[in-house]
């Protein structure tokens, strides 16, 4: 049997560790629709306390508090503003549009990351004729724009920009921690503002499912009628929140070594001159980039990685995503980094 490879595709594909699942084994359960799985009522608490909110709900998936939020902030037919590469636009199956009726006015920009001008500018007047400017959403990091981490200052301005003109605020933070993990910038002081803000579990915290969306007690009162609505409530789920609770004991101070993983892929990627990195340098555990050999689509580029042992992903615009995480050790992000740089002189040399 082939050996498994070095899996660079996305941090979504951790597996969960043996002191997770024994947590997991050992958790105090209940009726989470009725409230009363315990478990899962103290990991909602510690989510919403780590990100200054008022109150948290429990998700299956970032899909769906992203999705959930904005059914609670739209109406069908309003129009939300978000970025043109961000998961609300690009991924979700269009769950805005099919179920909360809402239309999408994408920003384009650099790494996710737009200006409060543009925001403003996307802004519509209110006319009887246009759709109602309602929401703005942003990442916090970019994922398909590379990773970036939008900076604090900026983050706030378009904010309050959106805020003077009467729109709600979310903060799509399924890597909120790894933006932490860069700047040393509390997630609180991220989320502080912000109408509703979440985490994904599954992402770098390694565990097998599980988001948190935040915001105030009444927010997340509507937001828990939408859960139940989707057929998100569930029952015994201390199971799973136990996960969550065993990753930020142990899993949040380590997403600095998948940051300091992605920086020597980078340093090696870079030295050899056939990759086109953007952003230019990794912000935090995802790389994104091109192989400067037009000819080669990404696709093929990440099958031939694959044949090598090494698993990365091909995500449109001819560009290369590699993402580091828990399952990945520090001689592991080299050999792949190595092998990477081999398939690109192999490819470049025409073979
Ligand atoms: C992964 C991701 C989501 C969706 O989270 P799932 O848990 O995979 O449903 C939403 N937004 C961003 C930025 C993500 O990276």
């Amino acid at each position: 049997m082939k050996p498994r490879p070095i899996d660079l595709y996305s941090d979504t594909q951790t597996r969960p560790t043996a002191g997770m699942r024994a947590a997991m084994a050992a958790a105090e359960v209940g009726d989470e629709q009725s409230g009363d799985d315990p478990t899962t009522l103290r990991l909602c608490a510690e989510v919403a306390a780590l990100l200054g909110q008022e109150a948290g709900v429990f998700m299956p998936s970032g899909t769906m508090c992203n999705l959930v939020a904005i059914l609670v902030h739209t109406s069908p037919g309003d129009e939300v503003i978000c970025d043109h590469q961000s998961h609300i636009y690009g991924t979700e199956a269009a769950g805005a549009a099919a179920l909360a009726g809402v239309s999408i006015r994408a920003l384009p920009s650099p790494h996710g990351i737009f200006t409060a001008r543009q925001v403003a500018d996307g802004i519509r007047p209110r006319a009887r004729t246009a759709p109602r400017s309602a929401l703005l959403c942003v990442e916090q990091t970019t994922n398909f724009s590379g990773g970036a981490v939008w900076p604090l200052a900026q983050l706030r301005e378009v904010r309050d920009t959106a805020r003077g003109h009467g729109l709600r605020c979310h903060l799509d933070g399924a890597r909120l921690l790894n933006a932490s993990a860069a700047t040393g910038i509390a997630a609180a002081d991220y989320a502080a503002g912000w109408d509703s803000a979440w985490i994904d579990l599954s992402k770098g915290l390694g565990c097998p499912v599980g988001a948190v969306l935040c915001g105030s007690a009444a927010f997340v009162r509507d937001a828990w009628q939408w859960k139940y609505r989707l057929g998100g409530a569930m029952r015994q789920s201390g199971v799973l929140a136990a996960a969550g609770l065993y990753a930020l004991e142990h899993h949040v101070a380590r997403l600095a070594a998948d940051h300091a993983n992605a920086l020597a892929i980078w340093r090696i990627l870079s030295a050899c001159g056939l990759f086109r990195f953007d952003p230019p340098r990794p912000d935090s555990n995802i790389l994104r980039f091109t192989f400067d050999a037009p000819a080669v689509r990404a696709e093929a580029f990440a099958e031939r990685c694959l044949a090598e042992g090494v698993r990365v992903r091909a995500i449109g615009g001819n560009f290369i995503r590699a993402t580091t995480h828990l399952d990945v050790a520090p001689r592991e992000a080299e050999q792949a980094a190595h092998a990477m740089v081999a398939v690109a002189r192999a490819v470049a040399a025409g073979a």
